[in-house]
């Protein structure tokens, strides 16, 4: 496996208070690693380490296979970045903060400017100031100069904050298309679980400075409690049977109508078929997943209390 990005013991400690505790992470390459965590959790401090602008109390960090030195800046080449607010320089045009981005970043491409604000939904804004554009355009001029050199690596912070719904959708679809077309590999961060749910393929969740899971998203999905929901109009006989038939102990009766099953060997199939021999009308059955936020919430709360 290739990792883009891994760290050890990362630590970053800010007047004798951690503000990050020993993360231990991997950034797989080309995948979107969605960082979840509350507002002051330590999320763009590590950004801000990864990109080398503030500089690791303890541990190490490792990009694209190299350890980072406190003297590394090649690798930055590398990488597009927005981290915490956008910051332009506010005399200048939108255009001419992406030309000095571009020069800086020794990347010559007179076509790259007109597809990076395009890609953005940014398309007349070229000769404006920064401080004419509301927050949403700043911060999409802000992701536009991020990937406008077409990075293998993407770090975004927060990316979607001020935008509106649509603002948010065509973001999305942004991120998918450079990391599908490109092969970037994405690290973005939010506080709401939705987001990251709905792109990321791996999830950090960090709490007070602490990774308190690290799983795909494919794994947290299987992981997740999951119960059997049984809808019936005679619930009384089908719980008798599920007891007597089938052995099954771990069900609750939530309503007059309705059965949940937990953790159950026995499949649906067998379940809706022992209920119809027994003459128990199903008005429906189905899988159900506690959601990703409830499963969350547990955890954090969970980890909080064994550490
Ligand atoms: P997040 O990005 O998850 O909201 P941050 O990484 O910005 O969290 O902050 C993590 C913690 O570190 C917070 O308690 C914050 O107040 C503190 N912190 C961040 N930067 C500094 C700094 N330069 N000086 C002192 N404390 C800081
Ligand atoms: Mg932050």
């Amino acid at each position: 496996m290739d990792y883009v990005v891994q760290t050890r013991n990362l630590t970053k400690t800010f007047q004798g208070h951690n503000a990050v505790s020993n993360v231990t992470m991997n950034i797989k390459q080309g995948e979107i690693y969605g960082f979840l965590g509350p507002n002051g959790s330590g999320k763009s401090t590590i950004m801000k380490m990864l990109t080398n602008m503030i500089k690791p109390s303890h541990g190490e960090i490792t990009i694209f296979g190299k350890p980072l030195k406190h003297d590394s800046f090649e690798y930055l080449k590398r990488i597009g970045s927005m981290i915490e607010y956008p910051i332009f320089y506010e005399k200048m045009t939108a255009r001419e903060n992406l030309e000095l981005h571009c020069a800086y970043m020794g990347y010559h491409s007179k076509q790259a400017i007109r597809d990076a604000l395009d890609r953005v939904g940014l398309e007349n804004v070229e000769n404006k100031l920064p401080k004419e554009l509301s927050l949403g355009m700043r911060q999409r001029l802000c992701v536009a100069r991020a990937i406008i050199t077409k990075p293998e690596f993407l770090i975004l912070d927060e990316p979607i904050n001020g935008l509106d719904p649509a603002g948010i959708k065509a973001m999305r679809k942004l991120f998918k298309m450079l990391n599908q077309e490109y092969g970037m590999t994405l690290l973005l961060s939010s506080h709401i679980i939705g987001e990251i749910e709905q792109i990321a393929d791996t999830i950090g969740v960090i709490k007070g400075g602490k990774l308190m899971e690290e799983a795909s998203m494919d794994s947290i999905k299987e992981s997740n409690t999951e119960y059997i929901e049984l809808v019936t109009s005679n619930q009384r006989k089908a719980a008798m049977v599920l007891h007597d038939k089938l052995g099954i102990n771990n069900f609750k009766v939530v309503d007059d109508q309705t059965i949940r099953i937990y953790a159950t060997e026995v499949p649906q199939s067998s379940i809706s078929k022992t209920l119809i021999l027994e003459d128990i009308n199903i008005e429906s059955i189905d899988k159900k997943r506690t959601t990703l936020e409830e499963y969350f919430i547990k955890k954090v709360e969970l980890d909080q209390v064994v550490s």
